[in-house]
């Protein structure tokens, strides 16, 4: 039944209906700043009342190349004026393009795509289990993953089942077994759960985005790869976040050398137009999943697929592993300064652009509080952690526009405390 609506549906007129509309309408499942973004361009937002912010969130890593960058906006122009979905009932003239682009560039036989994060990483959970049983030949329904504590990998039962997180995980069980959590940037204890013949796999973020960029010690990764290789586990890297030049690399395995036997890629994948993420692994792995075993609808899809190449090329033509790893520089010298003139700020980490400054926990003032400041003076940040802000603003930023971004960080913080 339809009830009576107002069809022509018009936009708020404002900021505070347009919130408004959200909290009466809309799930109470996100706690947003309380900022009503309309326009995008580069690293430049901008509210329904015209005032422009810094974006130094880019979606949580989505928009590593901008906000709607013209190249990657006429690629979704073009596409969608020709074809956007077929599902996989037949082929379309877009996906194994994509596929040979994205498998040649990052070294892998064979790609799976799908939408989200959390279905990516899904993905992963079953290849490693379905791999688990037809090539290690672990008896039925005993496959174990190794998880590590405070991981974060999306919002699924699968997914939450491996999370130790409450606000994750309160309310939401009875989860799915087979998994096994030990602590992160612990091999002594990864080398103590991989005595058990039953695990399949390993899964880790090769630095904890969701958790405060918490950043492991450097050869962690790579003593990781080592020890699964002795035992036969697959290492599923979820590079959702840390992927697509966000840490100065095309991806963050790539700073210890390490390459996954399952690589994990979503949000900049798309450059944030479209929910576009990808699985890869080498035909030993892959081809464990036969056809019917495995999909989605909307999975490589042609928009998806041309979008995706788009941004690939531009992470590539446009250096934005390189600026990021520059830029990234620049920040963290800033807020070392920033830290010895003022008390409140804590320790301050990050790789390339995915950046966190600690607010004294001692202190009175909270990540919150210095986030609204921020908003006041034209730049967005999130909290990640009560006292932890993260900031990852779009690859394309330039030097100038960071100098004047860590003014405005420094002017917020010095007036909060
Ligand atoms: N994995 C990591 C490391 C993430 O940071 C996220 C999202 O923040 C996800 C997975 C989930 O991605 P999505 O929100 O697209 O499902």
């Amino acid at each position: 039944m339809i009830h009576q609506a107002d069809l022509t549906s018009r936009k708020p007129n404002s900021s505070f209906q347009a919130m408004e509309w959200e909290d009466r309408f809309g799930a109470h499942n996100y706690h947003p700043l309380p900022v009503v973004l309309e326009k995008g361009q580069g690293i430049e937002l901008f509210d329904i009342e015209g005032k422009r912010y810094f974006d130094f969130l880019s979606a949580y890593s989505a928009v590593n190349q901008g906000h709607c960058h013209p190249r990657i906006i006429a690629a979704l122009v073009e596409q969608a004026g020709k074809l956007t979905l077929t599902s996989r009932a037949f082929y379309n003239n877009r996906l194994g393009q994509f596929e040979k682009f994205i498998c040649e560039l990052l070294g892998y036989d064979k790609v799976l795509t799908m939408n989200s994060g959390a279905e990516a990483n899904e993905t992963a959970l079953k290849l490693a289990r379905k791999w688990g049983y037809k090539v290690k030949g672990i008896p039925e329904n005993q496959a174990k993953i190794i998880a590590v504590s405070s991981n974060f990998h999306g919002r699924t039962l699968g997914i939450i089942s491996a999370s130790t997180e409450g606000d994750s995980t309160r309310g939401f069980g009875p989860f799915l077994p087979g998994f096994v959590i030990i602590p992160y940037n612990d091999t002594e204890a990864l080398a103590e759960a991989l005595q058990d013949p039953t695990v399949c796999a390993f899964w880790v973020e090769p630095i904890q985005g969701e958790a405060g960029v918490i950043i492991p010690d450097h050869g962690y990764l790579a003593a990781a790869k080592n020890l699964c290789d002795r035992h036969q586990v697959l290492l599923l890297a979820d590079e959702v976040q840390t992927g697509m030049c966000r840490t100065g690399k095309m991806l963050a395995c790539e700073h210890e050398m390490v390459r996954p036997d399952v690589l994990i890629l979503g949000k900049a994948l798309s450059g944030g137009t479209m929910p576009v993420s990808a699985v890869l692994a080498d035909d030993d792995i892959m081809l464990t999943i036969q056809p019917g075993e495995h999909g989605s609808t909307f999975g490589g899809n042609p928009l998806a697929c041309a979008v995706g190449i788009a941004s690939l090329q531009v992470l590539i033509e446009e250096n934005l592993a390189d600026n990021a790893h520059r830029m990234g520089k620049i920040f963290r010298s800033k807020m070392e300064e920033i830290r010895t003139r003022t008390g409140i700020v804590g320790e301050i980490r990050g790789k390339g652009l995915l950046n966190a400054i600690d607010i004294h926990p001692t202190g009175n003032t909270t990540a919150w509080e210095v986030c609204m400041e921020m908003k006041k003076n034209g730049l967005l940040a999130k909290p990640t952690r009560t006292h932890t802000i993260r900031f990852a603003p779009p690859l394309v930023i330039t030097e100038a526009q960071m100098l004047e971004c860590c003014h405005i960080i420094e002017k917020s913080i010095l007036t909060v405390s």
